[in-house]
């Protein structure tokens, strides 16, 4: 994963690179306390249907807050959780979190929304992933129907075969998945086609860059019709302005998520945007 190296560089070029090190060990036996403590949090960033003007569904982004350094977002702790294992933990606490939040947003009397977690390949490979993932829906009273997993290409294409059978199990349980940052990474059509994804989610590069780059406009637009042939379900990221709205609905896009319809929410302000927000007057532009 590219955000995962580009950490990792930075680390090795840094000049006090002995502290920075020393920072690294802090930082974990850190993050192992923030999950004891309960210092992490969920922020839901909303997901716009670009046909109604609905919000269909929600992703959930963690972050930290740590004690001294303030709210921290997942670039600068998720990398390290990855390579210590400690994402699995930290995996299941999301999951649990999003699926109990889901059901305080169901009590306030709000229509139901799919739920976007990301999944490291790391979690994808936990024996305990299935049974965890249903003791957690049960518990929670969700139907799974409404849970969605965001896995990144490079993880989907590590190992095929073994990722197969996992999605194919979680998928008797109702979840579907998604592939985030699609065109980043390798895709092979054939792997779209075989392994049981039911969205894409085109990266926020390729749409931030369509003002002003017709070949920007051109990728967008095929990867928008390659979903369309597959029947997948396409999803734009990182909708900055108007004009990225309107070009993609447009193109036929079926979602958008973005700073131009709102900034991923703590929940109770994510709750005022459901029932005040404006974002049906995104359309009359
Ligand atoms: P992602 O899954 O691709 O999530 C989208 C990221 O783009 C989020 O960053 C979001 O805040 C940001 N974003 C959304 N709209 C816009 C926009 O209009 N413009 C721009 N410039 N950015 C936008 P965030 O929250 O910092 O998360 C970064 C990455 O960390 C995520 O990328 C995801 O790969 C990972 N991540 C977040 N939460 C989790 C988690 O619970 N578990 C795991 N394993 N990874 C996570
Ligand atoms: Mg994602
Ligand atoms: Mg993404
Ligand atoms: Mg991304």
């Amino acid at each position: 994963q590219a955000k995962s190296s580009q950490g990792c560089t930075y680390h090795v070029f840094d000049e006090r690179i002995h502290r920075s090190a020393r920072s690294q060990a802090d930082l974990e036996s850190e993050l192992r306390r923030a999950l004891r403590r309960d210092e992490l949090d969920l922020h839901y960033q909303p997901r716009l249907c670009l046909k109604t003007g609905n919000i269909l569904g929600l992703e959930a982004l963690v972050r930290w807050r740590h004690p001294e350094r303030g709210l921290l977002t997942p670039n600068e702790f998720v990398p390290l959780a990855e390579e210590s294992g400690l994402i699995v933990p930290l995996g299941y606490w999301v999951i649990s979190r999003a699926l109990r939040d889901m059901q305080w947003l169901r009590g306030r009397g709000l229509p139901p929304l799919h739920m976007a977690v990301n999944l490291s390949f790391r979690q994808f490979q936990d024996s305990q992933l299935l049974s965890t993932l249903n003791r957690l829906i049960q518990e929670r009273g969700v139907d799974g129907r409404w849970l969605e997993f965001e896995l990144t290409e490079t993880a989907v294409m590590r190992r095929s075969d073994q990722v197969r059978k996992t999605m194919d199990a979680l998928g008797q349980l109702g979840v579907r998945f998604s592939l985030d940052d699609f065109g980043t990474g390798f895709s092979s059509f054939v792997h779209l086609n075989s392994l049981p994804i039911a969205l894409l989610k085109i990266d926020r590069s390729f749409v931030g860059g369509m003002h002003d780059r017709p070949e920007n406009r051109q990728l967008v637009k095929a990867m928008i019709d390659l979903a369309h042939n597959l029947n997948l379900e396409v999803v734009a990221e990182g909708v900055e302005t108007a004009e990225h709205l309107a070009l993609l609905r447009l193109y036929g896009c079926h979602q958008a998520q973005g700073y131009w319809i709102s900034r991923p929410l703590p929940l109770a302000e994510l709750a005022r945007f459901l029932v005040f927000g404006s974002h049906q007057a995104l359309f009359s532009s």
